[in-house]
This record gives structure tokens, sequence and C-alpha cells, in this order.
């Protein structure tokens, strides 16, 4: 291109001519003027480039980019028409940019075909060859004569070529060898006339080529950004989206659960019960609006307050034991009383249900108190009536249960034999209902606290003997052996009271035994912290450790004694092994009828012991037996 242009250069300067001395001085001042018009004109085509070259870089819109140059370059030249050929990668091409005199046939977008600029001709431009073609019908312009035709179809007489090359390497990669490819061709056609080119001209439209192609570059770059852009766009909004899509989806669960909380605590607000869940730390972490309407403070205060701050010291001791148990995963059901905020006490039912996570391990308990006053207050009236009729009864009955008990002897007189089977019944009968008086009238002389136990030392052995003795004529006509282990242990008892406790429940033990089995009695000392537990989860102290106490005095003496009543009768359902100890309660029916008894019992049973500060329960086996067991005080001084 150099060459060229260094060959067009010297082609178009005019040859010195010689000069003699007397004009020299003349000379050398036409110089000196030339010389200054030259560099005003340099100064002028700088100033004109970095005008146009503004002009051209104002777009960043390659197409603005294109047009800009075609109509500077035209108006600048002078041309008829300037065009930007763009080279097609099969080969051919069409000019997308065009700027042209109106007298002259306009060639944007025409399509031409590759022989119109073969690929050896792409080559050399690729290379940076320039091409200023004075007269295209000048053969010195080495253009075929087909050629020529072909491009005189568009007025053009002279022509200037200059390529636009395009960088091919990415902007990302730092390639230290560019990689120039012909991206197209920046041309000017003169129509009118044949035209010679100058160098400014084609300086001019090569500078103005070398911007196309840095427009190029730049809008490639601008493309990836782009592209970037809108990648990064869609990115963003897809996780947009998603956020969005998140935040519904949360907002839809709270709404749920703001409903659901809702409508549990309309429903819990609703019930005449306290309904709480208190957490592993015996926390409040739900509770009803009972508790306001109770205790007088608001669910919003209540809620995290442990139980002692909302219940007080009292109260709290006492419900102490059956929290623990819920919370070592066992349900509890007890009766209390408490004291309400005008200052009332009320008799309430208190559940405890644990609430275990699927670990099994327990996270707190569901509690439900239900105020069962009303029930007590009926339940007290009609015990009262009960025990007052009772007590009426008992004088007329005991003259007639006496008055029966002579007649069966046949002291006055022998009866016929149905006579006789009458009056054995009515005999049977008068004793059940004696017995019936009697439980009736000690129950509720107990639960006044009519009768006061008179705890004193006696040897649990001596208490077992007295038992066993007055139940054996009863074993004997059940064919039934009594089986007595005896041992000495000092307790704080009530000696009648405690004899009575284990007469009924070795009468219990008779009854509900086959001719043939075993009843056994036993005692020994317990542990009453593991005891107090639970009514199955006892524990027995070592027998080690037993046998040590009568010799080594200095060792603490546990605090409890254990009895059992053990025997092989046929059993009571596991549903049925606490509300038997409820008065009346009978596992069938038909016991009271069958073996004659009261349902009184185990009440009265219950009742003694827990006079005692003991406790009493039972296990069993249907088909195998049932065990009772009941705790009273040992004597911790011997
Ligand atoms: P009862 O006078 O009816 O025996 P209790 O209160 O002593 O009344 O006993 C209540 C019920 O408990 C009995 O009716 C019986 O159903 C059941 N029961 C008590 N002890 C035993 C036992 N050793 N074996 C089987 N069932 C028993």
């Amino acid at each position: 291109m150099t060459s060229q242009r260094q060959t067009q250069k010297g082609a178009l300067s005019p040859a010195s001519p010689k000069t003699s001395p007397k004009t020299s001085s003349k000379a050398a001042s036409k110089r000196r003027d030339s010389i200054a018009d030259e560099l005003r004109r340099q100064r002028q085509r700088v100033e004109l480039f970095a005008e146009v070259t503004l002009k051209i870089r104002q777009s960043l819109q390659l197409k603005e980019i294109l047009r800009a140059t075609v109509t500077e370059v035209q108006r600048i030249l002078q041309a008829d028409r300037v065009l930007i050929y763009q080279v097609l990668p099969d080969g051919t091409g069409k000019p997308i940019s065009e700027a042209v005199l109106p007298a002259y046939p306009e060639i944007l977008g025409m399509e031409f075909p590759e022989e119109v600029f073969p690929k050896e001709y792409q080559q050399l431009y690729a290379q940076g060859r320039v091409r200023a073609i004075a007269d295209v019908r000048d053969p010195a312009a080495g253009l075929a004569e087909c050629l020529v035709e072909f491009i005189e179809q568009f007025d053009i007489r002279a022509k200037l070529i200059v390529p636009i090359l395009q960088n091919l390497n990415s902007p990302q990669i730092n390639a230290s060898i560019p990689e120039n490819q012909l991206w197209g061709l920046l041309i000017a056609h003169q129509c009118s006339q044949p035209r010679r080119w100058d160098d400014f001209e084609l300086e001019l439209m090569q500078q103005l080529a070398d911007q196309i192609s840095i427009a190029l570059a730049q809008a490639q770059l601008l493309g990836h950004l782009e592209e970037l852009v809108e990648m990064r766009t869609a990115e963003l909004r897809e996780a947009n989206h998603s956020l969005q899509q998140e935040i519904n989806d949360r907002m839809q669960a709270e709404f749920a659960l703001r409903q659901s909380e809702e409508q549990l605590r309309l429903i819990t607000n609703a019930l005449p019960v306290l309904i709480a869940y208190v957490d592993d730390q015996q926390r409040y972490r739900f509770n009803n609006q009972a508790y306001a309407d109770w205790l007088g403070q608001p669910p919003s205060q209540i809620c995290g307050c442990h139980l002692q701050t909302v219940w007080g010291e009292d109260c709290y001791h006492r419900m102490s034991p059956y929290v623990e148990e819920a919370l070592s995963g066992r349900a509890v059901v007890y009766e209390t009383e408490i004291k309400i905020k005008t200052g009332a006490i009320r008799s309430v039912n208190v559940t405890y249900i644990p609430h275990l996570d699927e670990q099994q391990t327990v996270k707190g308990f569901f509690a439900l108190t239900s105020d069962i006053s009303e029930r007590k207050a009926i339940e007290r009236m009609k015990d009262e009536f009960i025990s007052v009729v009772s007590h009426e009864l008992r004088t007329p009955l005991t003259s007639l249960h006496s008055a029966l008990k002579i007649l069966t002897t046949g002291r006055l007189g022998t009866l016929s034999t149905d006579g006789q089977q009458m009056l054995e019944i009515a005999d049977e009968n008068t004793d059940r209902l004696v017995r019936l008086v009697n439980n009736v009238l000690d129950l509720q002389r107990i639960e006044s606290g009519e009768v006061r136990m008179e705890k004193q030392s006696c040897n649990a052995a001596d208490l077992m003997i007295q038992a066993i003795e007055s139940m054996q004529p009863m074993a004997q006509q059940h064919e039934v052996i009594l089986s007595n282990h005896p041992v000495d242990i000092l307790i704080w008892a009530d000696s009648d009271y405690i004899v009575q406790a284990l007469t009924n429940l070795l009468s219990n033990a008779i009854k509900f035994s086959a001719p043939g089995d075993t009843v056994w009695l036993s005692v020994e000392y317990t542990d009453s912290a593991q005891s107090a537990k639970s009514s199955g989860a006892r524990s027995v102290i070592p027998a080690a450790r037993r046998k040590g106490r009568k010799s080594a005095k200095s060792q603490p003496i546990p605090a409890e004694v254990l009895f059992q009543v053990r025997d092989q009768g046929q059993g009571i359902p596991a549903d049925k092994l606490e509300s038997i100890f409820e008065r009346f309660q009978q596992v069938d029916s038909s016991d009271s009828r069958r073996k004659g008894g009261t349902g009184l019992g185990l009440t009265i049973c219950r009742k003694i012991i827990e006079q005692h500060e003991g406790r009493i329960w039972a296990e069993s086996k249907l088909g195998e037996g049932s065990t009772f067991f009941f705790t009273v005080p040992a004597l911790q001084q011997r």
C-alpha cells in the first residue's frame, strides 16, 4: 500500500526546473511560500480529519457511523459517489451505505456475485492493498474489458478503494497477534469524468477506513456486552422470579399459618377449660383465654413464663411431681385444687399429655385443666346423703343381722329345707349389706377427716401375721393357700388401718383366685424417690443393703416400706388398673354379686394409705395374676 502510494505520489509530483542565480532569491521566497502553504494545508487536513472523526464517532451505532462516513467523505472529496461495500463470507457482497449525487444511479443494497470481487482480490485487500484508478478505461489501469463494461453501467470513471479490516480476536482473549480479516471496502467513485486521486484523499480514505475498523471492533464489543447484559438480565429476571415466587409461597404459608392459628385460638378460647402447651423448660408456649378469665393474667403475659411464676410457690409444689412425670414421657391425670383470681378455691381435673418428637425426645407437654368443682360438690352431697342413710340403716340392720344369725343356728326351731335355704340367702345378703354400710361409713369418716390415723411405731411382721390369721378361714373356704413372709421392719403407722388395708387386699386376692392357688404377702424396704415416680416404676432396695441394715447401724434407713399382695388369679385388664381404686368401680359389674364385693374396698385402702403419705397401685397380667403394692413410712429411728 505504501509503495503504491509512494509510486502515485512520485507520479503526481512535478519535476524541479533548473534556476539561474538571479532568480534564486525569488525562487527561495517562492519555496518558502509553498512550504508555508503546504504546512497550512496539512494543518487544515489534520483539523478536517479530527472534525470528521468526531462526527463519525458521535454514534455507537455501526449503521450511523457508516452513514456519517460516506456522507463526510463525499462532502470532502467532492466525489460523485461514496459507498461502503460489505464482503460477505460466501464471497459475494453488497453496498450497505452510500452517498451519491442525484444525477447518478444508486447501487445501495445491490448484491454483487463473487466474480465481481474474486477471492484473490479479497486476499490482497486483506493484506492492506489500496487502489486508486484515475480512469477505468485507461488500459494502464489493467481492468478487464468485461469488468469495465460492468462498472460503466453505474457511470463509474474513476475509483479509489481502501480496505476495511476487522480484528477477529475476541475482546476477552488478550491475543498478541491480531488476526485481520477483510470486512469490506470504502470506495469513492467519480462518475462524470476521470479523476486523479491525491495523497490527502488516499490518506483520508484510509484513516476513515481505520475508524470504521475501530467502530466495528467497538460494535462487536458492544454486541458482546449487550449479549452479556442480556444474559445477566435474564439471569436476574429468573432469580427475581424465583425470589418473588418464594416470597409469595412464604406469604401464603404465613397466611395459612395465621389462619390456622386464629382458628386454633378461636376454638381454644371458646372452651371453658385451661388449655396450654408447656415446653421442656416448664415455660408456657401457648395458653388460651381461659387463663385470663381464671387467673387474671392475659395469655400474652403468661406466654414464656415458668409454671412456678404463673401458679405460685404452693401450687407449683403440688403440681411439680406430675409435671416431672409428664416430662419423662408419661401421660398424667390428677385432681387438685387451685385458687382463682377471685380468691375462690376450685377443684380441677388436670391432664398432661407429653409431646414427643420423631426421636421420641420429650419436647414439652399439652396441659388441659377443667373445673370439676360442681361435680365434686355433688359428689360430696351424695356421699353425705349415703353416709346419713347408712348411719340410719346401721342400727336396724345390726338387729336384723343378729336375729338372722340366731335363726340360722336352729336354736329357735328347725325350718324346712327350703325355709333353711331362704334363711341362708337372707343371712348372706345381710352380711353383704352390713359390709357395704360399714364400708360406706368407713370411707365417709376417713374422707371427712373424722378419723385420725393414730400413728405409732409398729412391727410390719406383726401386722402381716394378724391380717393373715384373720383371712385364714376365708382362704380355707376358697381352698387358697396363704404364704406369708413377715420381716421385722418398724413402720410408722396406725396398725388397725394397715391391717384393714392388708385384709382388704388379701380378701380380694383370695376372692379372685382359683382353688389350689397361692396368695403371697411380703414386705421390704424400698427407695422412696424411685417408688414415688410411678406406680409401676418402683425400685426395690438391693437385698445386700437390706441384709446389712441390722449390723451397720450407721447406714441410713430407707424412708419407705413396700408391702406386696400377690395372687395367681384371673388378673386385671391394663386399662382398669387405675380405675378400680375409684369407688364402686369393678372390672366386671357382676363381681359384686358373684364375689360378694362392694366396690369400695380398694377406695378405702387408697384413702388409708394416702393418710400415711404412701402410695398404692396394682400390676397385673390377665390370666396370670395380680400384685397390689403399697408403701408406708419406715420408722427412721430405731
Ligand atoms: P370389691 O369389694 O368389689 O372387691 P374392691 O374395691 O376391693 O371392691 O375391688 C374393686 C374391683 O377390683 C373388684 O370388683 C375386682 O373387679 C377388681 N379386683 C380387686 N382385686 C383384685 C384381684 N386381686 N384380682 C382381680 N381383680 C381384682
